[in-house]
């Protein structure tokens, strides 16, 4: 859509020479010591708050702007009217929230306070769990998608064929005396080994409300072999000639889809089908671990236009092969990951595909997948940020008004004491979080309030 985006930009350039002028105005106006939450006396019907002397992230870079925040968006200052509450963020660095493009671990578990208590902490306010027990949600009702929380989408079971992942999850489960026989196939996955099937179990899946649908690809290239061999128990998927099928039904429900992949071929397949979303750079774990022909894992410039052109989305999920160990940073091994996921990551980004972060690490956040791709030097901290900050969540969430900071958007956002564009590892040094307007969980700082 060029006249769109050229409208944006020339709207958003035109709107920050604005609020350049207006901040200096107002910045010289406000009291030039920091005080966490400065209570203005002036009293109006719609509470507006006054942000001054942040540096505000826009297209990569910081810009210093006094921002307005009412009814739970920004607005602009011809809007805001009385304010009736400031802060002085004292210079410090202002970017929307972070985002999870793969996590498992937002599920019923008798940690979910202390895990949900930890994303908001540590800034990541939306994630997607692109597998989950659909019976699992009940026990999330009031807890995430509120206003203060952590906005969550659920693929629910994920569509698979007969032995595939993720039943050895759900078999291991089980066995433990975790889950009953009812939550493998028909809840956790759904067997499918032909149209057929596909048909006669589509009205079951959506009868449980998938917010998107989740397909397994695992070395399709090899779905013959696999299929007929119980040592690939969990390590093969969907037939690929069901795969656009899928797709089809899915879209016509009005429902995106997201494939798992292993190999490069995997990824053809997923995109060739129109798939939405790959939920894994090809090779994300290798084969067991192992990486025996990394060439198997290597996309094709093609297949990335044409991932590019048609809009779908890659999530990287490399953090998990990062905590692996791999008998240390010389290893042949480690350095055979790091080479492949660089060599991956470039070919997305040459050509223009949206990569979303995501760990897929089950004991993690996300934050482990940002400071991993950092370290491969693939994309500017700058670059990293926008990935992070504003092309995940409105991937996540595409019709939310949300990853820009700007008035018309939720005024969600993450105050930092340091330039993550000049140290990444500022991305810790959160001191101030707000939702929707309302401050979020403990602010740190403002202790002395
Ligand atoms: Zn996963």
């Amino acid at each position: 859509m060029p006249t769109l985006w050229s409208f944006l930009l020339v709207g958003r350039y035109a709107i920050s020479i604005l609020w350049w002028t207006a901040g200096l105005t107002l910045a010289m106006a406000a009291s030039s010591c920091y005080h966490p939450l400065n209570r203005v006396r002036q009293t109006s019907s719609q509470p507006v708050l006054m942000l001054t002397d942040g540096r505000w992230l826009l297209d990569g870079r910081f810009e210093a702007r006094t921002m307005y925040v009412a009814g739970g968006l920004f607005v602009d200052s011809a809007a805001a009217g009385h304010v009736t509450s400031s802060i002085d963020l004292g210079g410090r660095f202002v970017v929307p929230p972070f985002a999870e493009a793969h996590n498992h671990n937002i599920e019923a578990s008798p940690r979910l306070d202390s895990l949900l208590a930890r994303y908001l902490s540590d800034g990541i306010f939306y994630v997607e769990n692109p597998n989950v027990l659909p019976r699992a949600r009940a026990a999330l009702l009031g807890k995430v998608n509120v206003p203060q929380g952590v906005d969550v989408l659920f693929a629910n079971g994920g569509l698979t064929g007969t032995g595939g992942h993720p039943m050895d999850l759900a078999r291991r489960n089980v066995a433990r005396g975790i889950w009953r026989d009812s939550d493998t196939e028909g809840a956790f996955f759904w067997a499918i080994d032909s149209i057929a099937d596909l048909v006669r179990k589509w009205p079951a899946i959506l009868s449980q409300h998938p917010d998107f649908i989740k397909l397994y690809l695992l070395h399709s290239e090899e779905y013959q072999r696999r299929k007929a061999d119980d040592a690939f128990l969990g390590w093969r998927g969907l037939d690929p000639a069901v795969v656009s099928s899928v797709v089809t039904r899915a879209h016509t429900a009005g429902l995106r889809v997201a494939a798992h992949v292993e190999t490069a071929h995997d990824f053809d397949v997923a995109i060739a089908a129109g798939v939405d979303q790959i939920a894994h750079t090809p090779g994300f774990r290798g084969e067991r671990g192992q990486l025996p022909d990394p060439a198997a894992y290597r996309i094709t410039r093609e297949s990335a236009m044409k991932a590019s052109r048609q809009g779908t989305t890659v999530v990287t999920t490399l953090a998990g092969i990062a905590g692996v160990d791999l008998h240390g940073p010389d290893s042949s091994r480690r350095k055979a990951f790091d080479a492949l996921h660089r060599a991956n990551l470039t070919t997305l980004k040459d050509a223009g595909v949206q990569v979303l972060l995501g760990s897929d690490n089950y004991s993690g956040d996300g934050k482990d997948e940002a400071a991993y791709l950092q370290s491969l030097g693939v994309f500017s901290n700058a670059e990293l940020l926008v990935l992070w900050t504003e092309t995940t969540p409105r991937a996540i969430f595409p019709a939310r008004r949300i990853g820009i900071l700007q008035p018309g958007y939720e005024a969600s956002f993450l105050v930092l004491s340091c330039d993550p564009v000049q140290h990444f590892q500022c991305v810790d040094s959160l001191t101030i979080r707000y939702k929707s307007g309302a401050p979020v969980g403990e602010t740190r700082g403002a202790a002395s309030r």
